[in-house]
């Protein structure tokens, strides 16, 4: 089910969005093990199809489509994760090669990934959005080093990678030099209108259907709370679907959804919240006593992460403000920096401003 939209001539099914939709509608009934694969085939495949030039898609897109290569994201940074424009990792030109240093960090599966599409500062005298450059960086290069962060599920997904002069050669440069926002935002846009339409099991442990079935087999059904909960959770999951379709039918019939991605992830992720209250509100104190219940512990297990959805690929919050400023036209963030050059701001990245209050 890999590629159905994109082109033939890269190892894709050549299809439409429909055909996508169709068949992400299809595998949600089912619990397929995707996830390693989605920021390659979501996110950097669809960029790269977008900023790449000939070469470099025949060269990344038939191994991501075969699951030869997975990719990862390295855009987030101890300090740069709403304001990605903040970053600090730094990439300078030597010779043929671009050699980066700094430190990334929330990266999901880098520590299976082969390719990460990465974004560095390559001018700092610039405002912080025109000096930035997007490569792709060969996750086995000598000074990669990826550490696994565990988080509250016993899981470890997302990772700390720290690059120590890595080289990359200019031919891994994507959408141009000191062009890495335009080609981070049309990375963003894939990924949140991706994130949001990504095949989400209705089998999954907070779905509807699991907390409908869960609590049937508790008899908890006759109690009106239960009831209400069960149906607020349906008409969000329903409401979300129902964005997910009309952002899609837009797709299908040539128009770019734009910065309407964000409506499509802030539902998805409110959907996911509001299924996650609902649990605990419903089950109570049994999700602490699931030592003899896999399906409590399965939901336990969701119900610990589920606030994730409102902050991977941006938060709740700047998706609401994305909306705000370019869906409704309302006034800009009052805060803005945009004139400064990036050396003059106050992140501690000149050395003369290190440690200043
Ligand atoms: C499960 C998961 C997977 C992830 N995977 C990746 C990955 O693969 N690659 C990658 O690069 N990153 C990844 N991330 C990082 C993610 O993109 C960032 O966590 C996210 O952008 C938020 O940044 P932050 O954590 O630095 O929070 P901050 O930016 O510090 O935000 C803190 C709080 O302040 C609020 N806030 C900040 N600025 C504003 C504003 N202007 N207006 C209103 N409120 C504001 C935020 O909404 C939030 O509530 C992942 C995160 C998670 C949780």
């Amino acid at each position: 089910m890999a590629g159905i939209t994109y082109p033939l001539e890269y190892g894709g099914q050549g299809l439409s969005e429909t055909e996508l939709f169709i068949m992400n509608s299809e595998a949600a009934e089912f619990d397929l093990p995707l996830a390693p694969f989605g920021i390659g085939l979501d996110m950097c495949g669809p960029a790269i199809l977008d900023l790449g030039d000939a070469q470099q898609r025949s060269r990344f897109i038939p191994p991501l489509l075969r699951g030869d290569e997975i990719w990862c994201q390295l855009f987030s940074e101890s300090g740069a994760g709403s304001d990605l424009a903040s970053l600090q990792t730094k990439a300078v030109r030597n010779g043929e090669d671009w050699v980066v240093n700094g430190q990334k960090v929330w990266t999901s599966w880098a520590q299976i990934a082969d390719w990460g599409l990465l974004l560095a500062r390559t001018n700092p005298s610039v405002p912080k959005h025109l000096g930035l450059t997007m490569f792709a960086v060969d996750m086995h290069a000598a000074g990669v080093t990826v550490r696994p962060l565990r988080d509250i599920s016993g899981g470890a997904h997302f990772n700390e990678v720290f690059l120590d002069d890595v080289h990359i050669p200019a031919g891994c440069v994507l959408g141009g030099v000191d062009q890495g926002w335009p080609a981070a935002i049309t990375t963003l846009r894939h990924e949140r209108t991706n994130v949001g339409t990504r095949v989400r099991s209705r089998r999954a442990a907070l779905s509807f259907d699991s907390l409908r079935d869960a609590a049937a087999r508790r008899q908890l059904l006759a109690d009106p709370l239960v009831r209400n909960r069960l149906v607020d959770v349906f008409v969000l999951e329903r409401l979300s679907e129902l964005v997910i379709e009309h952002v899609a039918e837009q797709t299908r019939s040539g128009q770019d959804p734009g910065p309407r991605g964000s409506v499509v992830k802030l539902s998805s992720a409110v959907a996911e919240s509001e299924a996650a209250r609902a649990t605990a509100e419903i089950f109570g104190s049994e999700l602490l006593g699931w030592d003899d219940s896999p399906e409590l512990e399965e939901m336990t297990t969701a119900l610990s992460v589920a606030r994730r959805a409102g902050i991977a690929g941006g938060t709740n919050e700047i998706q609401r403000n994305i909306i705000g400023e370019r869906v409704l036209r309302l006034p800009r963030d009052p805060y803005d920096n945009r004139g400064t050059p990036f050396q003059d701001l106050r992140v501690n990245t000149s050395p003369d401003r290190t440690g200043q209050p």
